[in-house]
């Protein structure tokens, strides 16, 4: 087999495409593959498959795998043909999809690369530029949204996470069902969100079950706006709830703390910040001891610790009027507790009670937004920060969409035993 041949095999060429000629540049580290159109062959229209007539041709290069680690570009003075229907038309080439510089096995490459690391540690391993990377990350999120199945949603989670370090943030779409992330929206407003709802087909939006979020009003609003049963399919989730009253209860541990230190210059509560926000049941038998040594002492934080233990509890129930009666109970108590960060707490908890007891009845909860939230926490560290939103959203559906991101490949590789 010569070194036409050899090329013509890997790269899967078939009639009419042959491969005429392979230059080597030593010094440049190049390999210059020239594949030619069969002349003698009748072009056909790349629309419609009718015979068609050589209009012109166009010179294109596209970068392919290395050879040996050599820069291997494939080079084709591409026909354009004349049909009378749709005029003139590029033919396809088989090795690269249309409007690439790449073939669609480097493409694919790339892709794998950009799963392990950042657009720049791809630009350096596979020597192209940042815009050349991003540009096939942003083709294959392209390429997967387009090959998406348009189904209907059942279970989604909506959560805000911010985009810069500043107080920007975005709206992740999360599908509650297969782990993924559907969209990520610009902002956190209602409009936002209610145009992402609309663009959905009818009985696409009809058919959600639960929709988990924070008790965020834009987010309430965009969802009983849009969905004809909102008010029954919104469920503020435990998580949420629990960060609330988490952020409430540290709030009083260290109003009582400068206090104690003003008083009498020392405070029980110095070192406990973490002990009062874990989960008691996570820390071994001897801390945990002398941690509820602390909350049987008469402190504002440990009553304000028992609150929000005791909410904790309140998530197993199978009947509405059970669940409500519990929930109103430490309401109760959270309004005559006197710490002011809890009742005000309570007074949220009491104004969405109904999306919380939707929680629980339909035992809904929105860990998987948690966890992708954590995911895309490494995507931006790995990043150093997203020039723009829309590269922050490619990079999220990149990585988390759940996407079929690759080229469609040439059927390739039938060498000759
Ligand atoms: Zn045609």
């Amino acid at each position: 087999m010569n070194d036409i041949e050899l090329y013509q095999n890997i790269l899967g060429v078939t009639p009419p495409w042959v491969v005429t000629s392979v230059r080597l540049d030593l010094k440049g580290k190049t390999v210059t593959i020239s594949v030619d159109h069969d002349a003698a062959q009748a072009p056909r229209c790349p629309v419609c498959g009718a015979s068609a007539s050589i209009y012109d041709h166009h010179i294109r290069r596209w970068r392919h795998l290395d050879t040996c680690q050599m820069t291997t570009i494939i080079e084709c003075d591409v026909p354009r043909v004349s049909c009378k229907d749709h005029k003139v038309k590029q033919l396809a080439v088989p090795w690269a999809e249309n409007n690439s510089h790449f073939t669609a096995l480097f493409e694919a490459l790339a892709i794998t690369w950009l799963k392990e690391t950042s657009i720049t540690g791809v630009a350096d391993i596979l020597r192209l530029s940042w815009d050349e990377v991003a540009g096939i990350q942003e083709r294959a999120v392209k390429r997967g949204l387009k090959r998406r199945e348009a189904k209907p949603l059942v279970n989604i989670g909506i959560d805000e996470t911010s985009y810069q370090k500043r107080h920007e943030y975005v709206t992740v779409v999360n599908d509650k069902d297969t782990g993924c992330i559907i969209d990520v929206l610009d902002d956190r407003k209602a409009a936002t969100l209610a145009e992402w709802l609309k663009n959905w087909p009818q009985e696409h939006i009809e058919s959600i079950k639960t929709v988990s979020m924070d008790m965020w009003d834009p987010f309430i609003k965009a969802v009983t706006d849009e969905l004809p049963n909102g008010k029954e399919v919104i469920c503020f989730d435990r998580f949420h709830v629990s960060q609330h009253l988490g952020k409430a209860l540290d709030k009083v541990r260290s109003q009582e703390h400068r206090t104690l230190l003003s008083n009498s210059g020392e405070s029980v509560l110095t070192g406990t910040k973490y002990k009062w926000l874990k989960n008691a049941n996570r820390t071994d038998n001897r801390s945990r001891r002398e941690f509820m040594q602390i909350t049987r002492m008469a402190l504002k934080t440990a009553r304000a610790w028992a609150i929000k233990e005791t909410a904790s509890q309140l998530w197993n129930f199978s009947y509405r009027g059970a669940a409500q009666k519990a929930w109103q109970h430490l309401l109760g108590w959270i309004s005559r507790c006197r710490l002011e960060p809890m009742k005000k707490v309570g007074r949220m908890i009491k104004n969405y009670l109904w999306g919380i007891l939707n929680a629980i009845l339909l035992r809904a909860s929105n860990a998987v937004a948690e966890a992708n939230n954590a995911r895309i926490q490494w995507i931006k560290k790995m990043a150093c920060g997203f020039r723009n939103r829309a590269r922050f959203r490619m990079a999220i559906l990149f990585h988390l969409g759940g996407l079929d991101l690759m080229p469609k490949m040439p059927e390739i590789c039938e060498l000759p035993i």
